[in-house]
């Protein structure tokens, strides 16, 4: 089959390889018909991401329908259309007994990390009864590709952990496709403003499009000024982090009103510093999470409602054979204007 394999730092390619097998009773071989590349992806690829070994196929989103299933798995047979969890869960130990999936201790998040991943014409998925969720036969499975990864993130790392309410003012701190779907969801309890934050302007269009009430550009202006400015100078309820540099970081720390919450969302790989000195008086919370998945199942009923529609992220289509430019693509956003890229492999 053929699979975007990792070669080490800076270098990927299209590869053949072996069709993966059911190696064990609770795992499920899934056919991918759609994946998608990961802002993580990019990360592995430039040598991030030290637990990704050289030869490893890439990809932790996607749906596709089960080819295979071991003797254990009792919830889907061949034939299922399923959504593939970015998060892999035993639904068993200490971790997800607890709901805390992304802790697992045989899973978390896994494929395309320590084990092989999506972006492949078949991928095996560990613990499948607990880690897929079924797709209904009638419609259309671009869409879902989102709830892999990006809508549970933005919406439990960002809105959950935010706590996001009625009337409330909260900043949107990166307005990619993480950002996207924190300011899709966040919608779900009508805060009254959304500031979004970010340093290319066709990204906060299209966060105005999708209900931003608010635009920063923080390459054109001081965004912490104008955040404040903004929010009557009282600052955000919720500031959310959804970059992962230490200047949006800094950023959400000089908005967050007193009794507000600093929701982390970025992947960091550098310190940052905590201004202790001016926080310490101000009631504040913060948050971190790797996204659990445990809001999938309501994501779906929201997307298959009509209530949420992540279709608005897709800006590009390729097919698994023009992954490489799908990488290009994805690579240099600001370029292209891509959100989330989209890669069919045939069903
Ligand atoms: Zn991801
Ligand atoms: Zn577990």
């Amino acid at each position: 089959m053929k699979a975007l394999v990792y070669l080490g730092p800076g270098k990927r390619a299209l590869a053949d390889r072996p069709k993966p097998l059911v190696e064990l009773p609770t795992d499920a071989l899934v056919k991918v018909s759609k994946t998608t590349i990961c802002g993580t992806d990019l990360h592995i690829l430039k040598g991030d991401v030290p637990t990704v070994a050289t030869g490893r196929i890439l990809g932790h989103e996607g749906v596709g329908t089960i080819e295979q299933v071991g003797p254990a798995v009792s919830y889907f047979k061949p034939g299922d259309r399923v959504l593939i969890s970015c998060i892999t869960s035993c639904g068993k130990c200490a971790n997800c007994r607890k709901g805390l999936y992304s802790h697992c201790a045989q899973g978390g998040w896994i494929l395309g990390n320590t084990i092989d991943g999506t972006q492949a014409e078949f991928v095996r998925i560990p613990w499948a009864d607990t880690s897929l969720y079924r797709l209904p036969e009638t419609v259309d499975d671009e869409q879902f590709v989102m709830l892999s990864d990006i809508f549970p993130t933005g919406y439990e790392c960002g809105v959950l952990n935010g706590k996001v309410s009625p009337g409330g003012t909260i900043a949107i701190v990166g307005a990619g496709p993480i950002g996207l779907a924190t300011l899709l969801t966040a919608q779900f309890y009508a805060p009254a403003e959304i500031i979004m934050v970010d340093v290319d302007d066709h990204r906060l269009e299209t966060a105005k499009q999708l209900g931003a009430t608010q635009l920063v550009n923080s390459r054109q202006e001081d965004a912490a000024e104008r955040v404040m400015e903004l929010s009557g100078g009282r600052g955000v309820d919720a500031a959310i982090e959804a970059v992962g540099v230490p200047e949006t970081f800094e950023l959400c720390e000089s908005i967050v009103a007193p009794g507000g919450v600093i929701a982390n969302i970025g992947v960091h790989g550098r310190s940052v510093e905590l201004h202790l000195e001016k926080l310490w008086s101000q009631n504040v919370t913060l948050t971190t999470r790797l996204v659990d998945t445990v809001s999938t199942p309501l994501l779906l009923k929201t997307v298959l409602s009509g209530r949420l529609q992540p279709l608005s992220l897709i800006t590009h289509r390729f097919a698994l054979a023009e992954i490489g430019t799908a990488y290009d693509t994805f690579g240099q956003a600001a370029e292209t204007r891509a959100l989330k890229v989209l890669i069919s492999s045939g069903r």
